[in-house]
């Protein structure tokens, strides 16, 4: 399976970033080992000093698909969940100011925290409210209506340059508020006021 995230997808979290609203989406992808699995801790590496969260809604993909269209893109997923797209910031920046891919800064092991559980697409408003607690207090809140892109623009735009297969993953993008962690702290992730993912930093 593969990890497909979107970047610049709210058009706060670019502005905070100092980056432009795309024109179309951007994506990158994390390999499995990224995944962090049952709410087990993230061990903070020794090679970032600057470790963002970006909180962001997981698309469980349950079809093979390629050049979907966006009117049956909805086809494609039918499970909701949270993931975490923990980023170096430090590498990152060092990657963008040398003209690099920033995989490095992305793909590490445990970068991507997935939650326990997943809602049924049906079972979810059309506007999904998420937020991310960061030591009991609120440090992210997003809703799916401010996303520059939908969920099925981005699935028809990446399934033009990749087949999407059963059980792979879209991270659809942060909105605004990200921030660093460190050691001892703990991060919960809410979906319409559900905790459904819950770990700490060691
Ligand atoms: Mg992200």
């Amino acid at each position: 399976m593969k990890i497909i995230c979107i970047g610049r997808n709210y058009a706060n979290h670019a502005k905070e970033m100092g980056s432009a609203v795309p024109s179309e989406p951007v994506f990158f992808m994390k390999p499995d080992t990224a995944l962090l699995l049952k709410n087990k801790p993230f061990y903070y590496p020794d090679f970032s000093k600057e470790i963002n969260y970006e909180t962001e809604i997981v698309l469980k993909i349950n079809r093979v698909g390629k050049y979907i269209k966006k009117k049956f893109a909805h086809r494609y997923y039918n499970k909701i969940g949270l993931g975490i797209d923990l980023t170096a910031r430090d590498l990152q920046l060092k990657c963008k100011i040398n003209g690099l891919p920033w995989e490095k800064a992305k793909s590490f092991d445990n970068s991507a925290p997935l939650s326990k559980r997943f809602f049924d697409k049906n079972k979810l408003p059309d506007n999904i409210n998420f937020y991310l607690k960061l030591n009991g207090s609120k440090v992210q809140t997003g809703n799916t209506k401010e996303m520059i892109f939908s969920f099925d623009e981005i699935i028809e735009h990446i399934s033009k340059f990749c087949t999407l297969k059963i059980g792979d993953l879209i991270f659809t993008g942060t909105p605004e508020g990200v921030g660093n962690i460190k050691i001892g702290d703990r991060l919960q992730g809410y979906i319409e006021d559900k905790c459904i993912l819950d770990f700490e930093i060691k």
